[in-house]
């Protein structure tokens, strides 16, 4: 990557979202080490390697249904056929005696098949009278039979490396038999916050001082990430040398650093300045985004930097939308998730073109296509916390268009609670 002075911000060319969001994936490098952990310590976390199935699932030929196992050559003829019960099988039990000509055993959801047997009768479609089982319609061959490794064979791939471990997909491993897995290690995440205008809340407020949001906003955001270690560096004041000295050790022990603040190339922000001094291949993106600002990519050593602007919506926004997908790329993971669903304006706003714009947006009702109709919060200051709080979601307004007017359709994003 190109070495770029502070200036590169302002003077190089403006990236798409999509441009940008590339461009941070492709610093990213995952991290290489990993560990092994049982299914129950395993969610969210991310494979390291294929995983492969241990045995057949499910691991013998068994009975989707309660009901009655037959053998279809007994069904000669026109029907209906009268068959002679031989005995019961249920869930659980080994394996069952063969099932002789012109016989019927009573089985159960989940109990092995009876040799001979090649098709179940629900129990709702046969009669019992008389000590006899009477079938009035010919099932079709392996009905109502669960194969054995018809879901997963011995030996095949259940996962490929580079997945999240989601509920399902342990759920899958355990049907394979397996207790424990092999994961990437946890990305080592570094957040700071900077400016000499921070308090933290809980103390007094100075003339002159704001609370810290972007400490609690990101912290909270990154603990929700499985796959995440993060450490906490706090506030660190609007000092070069300090700046400076805290970045250089945060970048010796973590993979990824994420600052807030101090990224524009006002007199007070430091954090390029210090970047550079520190020798940092950066990479200052000017996104096509609102909100944000210039936003900082780059390594510093062996770590991966994020500097993230200072106001909480443009930081909440541009984490989200460049800095997260190189988190995931960092973790390991392969595939990114869309979230994204279709929406449409319930709303009027006349706008400049050029950016992505991102807004907080709440909807309470659906057009007739099932759509949530949007209605916009807030007037779109970076600054402003209430109505990204009070969101159920983020609207996306394409670069290209000037006015959106009820009924535009728009992606929306839904805000996890
Ligand atoms: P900066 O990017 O440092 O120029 O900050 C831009 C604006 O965001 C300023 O008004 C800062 O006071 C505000 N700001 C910076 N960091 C935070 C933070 N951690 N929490 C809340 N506001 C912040
Ligand atoms: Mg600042």
């Amino acid at each position: 990557m190109i070495r770029l002075d502070c200036s590169a911000g302002k003077t190089g060319p403006t990236l798409t979202v999509d441009a940008a969001r590339l461009r941070a994936i492709a610093v990213a490098r995952p991290v290489a080490g990993e560990q092994r952990l049982a299914l129950d310590d395993a969610v969210g976390r991310v494979l390291s390697r294929a995983v492969f199935a241990a045995t057949d699932l499910p691991p013998f030929d068994n009975s989707a249904m309660d009901g009655y196992a037959l053998r279809r050559d007994d069904l000669a003829g026109a029907g209906p056929w009268t068959l002679a019960p031989a005995g019961r099988i249920a869930a659980g039990d080994g394996r069952a005696a063969a099932l002789g000509h012109g016989e019927v055993a009573r089985i159960f959801t989940g109990a092995p098949i009876p040799a001979g047997a090649d098709a179940v009768v629900m129990q709702e479609d046969a009669l019992r009278a008389g000590g006899r089982i009477t079938v009035s319609h010919r099932p079709a061959p392996g009905q109502n039979i669960r194969r054995r490794g018809e879901d997963i064979a011995a030996g095949a791939q259940a996962l490929a490396a580079g997945l999240a471990l989601t509920p399902q997909r342990l759920a899958l491993l355990a049907g394979c038999g397996l207790s424990a897995v092999l994961v990437r290690r946890r990305v080592r995440v570094a957040i700071l916050s900077t400016g000499n205008e921070l308090t933290e809340p809980g103390r007094p407020l100075a003339p002159g001082h704001i609370y810290n949001s972007n400490r609690v906003l990101l912290r909270s955001t990154l603990a929700r990430l499985p796959w995440v270690e993060l450490t906490d560096l706090g506030i660190v004041p609007d000092d070069r040398a300090i700046i400076r000295a805290t970045i250089r050790h945060a970048a010796g022990a973590q993979d990824v650093v994420i600052s807030s603040g101090g990224v524009s190339a006002g007199e007070e922000d430091h954090i390029l300045d210090a970047l550079r001094r520190e020798a940092a291949e950066l990479d200052v993106l000017k996104v096509a985004i609102r909100p944000g600002k210039p936003l900082t990519v780059g390594r510093l050593g062996q770590a991966l930097y994020f500097g993230l602007p200072g106001n909480p919506y443009a930081a909440a926004i541009t984490f989200a939308q460049i800095a997260q997908p190189a988190l995931r790329r960092v973790a390991g993971l392969t595939e990114e998730p869309d979230t994204w669903l279709p929406g449409v304006a319930g709303f009027t706003y006349l706008r400049k073109t050029g950016r992505h714009e991102y807004l907080p947006v709440r909807w309470d009702g659906r057009d007739a296509m099932g759509r949530p109709v949007l209605e916009r919060l807030g007037q779109g200051a970076s600054a402003s916390l209430s109505p990204l709080a009070l969101a159920m979601g983020i609207a996306v307004i394409p670069p290209e268009l000037s006015q959106v007017l009820p009924g535009v359709p728009l992606q929306v994003t839904c805000l996890a609670e």
